[in-house]
């Protein structure tokens, strides 16, 4: 008789495996290194122990780079936690660099040099910086909307850090890390994350005491195939259902925000299946975030690089360009785009997630 092969829904997505795991003396002297490197030894992954701290034989080829992870030290600049508006009033990293391969990547121009993952081995020392800041901040701690989420904490500005979990085992020391705060009366501290991808499973039952906010970053059915090394959307989604009924306050990131073909419909559609899979939780605390497509003439260049073939559409003819806050380009989408694109997705969340808070457009 032939095996019965599960059904593709019931198959776990692939945990990512790195192909080569570069490590520095100091990294592999922290517990939280060390138990890093073996785990990824564990799945397969070849271990370069480094002789000195600086990393030293980097690959150059995109896909070298995007198999290889770097267990290293945050230094004490990377370890300063930064205003990051408008998402939260700080962010801070537990690692750079993502296994999956989103042919928009916010990473590109951002990051220096060749795509490696670099994970964090002095965690400890990332997480004493943010006591210090309870309570200060520019977003939700001043913010009288948002101020029940009390001071709140990125770590996903420079990662997936859920893509690599199952190696690093930051999420998990970090979710306990907030539960565990001892907060004066009348303040709240949020840790704050997104993600594409799906293994909770081993988060569900730490103790976040609601102080974590899980954001899955999802998008129309016609942007999917910019996401490669990402589960889909339903997955993303029943994970999101995992969370929540596990107690944690959730959130989806719809991003980046593309005029793909019957984008209203697509749009609908997946506020709808996030509403389905939501349906019989009371309290789940959803909010919304709404980003639409963007890039600057770095990331443009970058990603032109790493995905030669890709179909997006990054022609600044048919953008509106805009100044950041630090006087650089980017190219958005024309101002009569951004409106329709605005109308119809705020509609959607309010027909479909009535009980959702959208907490800002861009
Ligand atoms: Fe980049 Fe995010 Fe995609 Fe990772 S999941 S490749 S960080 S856009």
């Amino acid at each position: 008789m032939n095996a019965i092969s599960p059904a593709p829904a019931q198959r776990a997505f692939p945990l990512w495996v790195p192909r080569r795991v570069l490590v520095t003396p100091s990294a592999l002297a922290q517990p939280h290194g060390a138990a890093a490197v073996e785990r990824a030894a564990a799945l397969g992954a070849e271990v370069v122990r480094l002789k000195a701290d600086r990393l030293s034989g980097l690959p150059d080829t995109y896909r070298d780079a995007k198999t290889t992870m770097a267990v290293v030290m945050a230094s004490p600049s990377r370890r300063r936690p930064q205003p990051i508006p408008p998402s939260a009033d700080w962010r801070f990293d537990l690692a750079e660099g993502c296994p999956a391969h989103c042919q928009y990547c916010y990473l590109a121009g951002s990051l220096a040099g060749p795509p490696i993952i670099r994970a964090y081995a002095n965690i400890e020392d990332i997480l004493a910086e943010l006591p210090p800041l309870l309570g200060q901040g520019s977003v939700t701690s001043a913010n009288a909307a948002r101020a029940g989420e009390g001071t709140t904490f990125e770590a996903s500005c420079y990662t997936d850090p859920l893509g690599i979990e199952h190696i690093t085992g930051s999420l998990d020391r970090a979710i306990r890390f907030f539960g565990a705060l001892e907060l004066p009366a009348g303040q709240e501290a949020q840790l704050r994350f997104t993600t594409k991808f799906d293994a909770v499973e081993p988060l569900l039952a730490l103790p976040h005491e609601r102080r974590t906010r899980i954001r899955f970053s999802v998008n129309a059915a016609g942007a999917e195939r910019f996401e490669g090394g990402a589960p889909r959307m339903p997955r993303r989604l029943a994970a999101m259902r995992k969370m929540a009924l596990a107690g944690y306050r959730i959130g989806l990131t719809v991003a980046p925000i593309i005029p793909v073909p019957d984008w209203r419909e697509q749009y609908d559609r997946l506020l709808a299946d996030a509403a389905e899979a939501l349906a019989d939780i009371p309290d789940p605390d959803l909010t919304v975030e709404l980003i639409t497509h963007r890039f600057t003439p770095g990331s443009r260049e970058v990603l032109q690089g790493w995905y030669p073939g890709s179909s997006l559409d990054m022609e600044e003819a048919s953008r509106t360009r805009k100044l950041t806050k630090f006087g650089s380009t980017k190219w958005v989408f024309p101002r009569h785009t951004m409106a329709e694109l605005r109308a119809a997705l705020e509609d959607a969340v309010t027909r479909r997630l009535p009980a959702a808070r959208v907490l800002y457009w861009t």
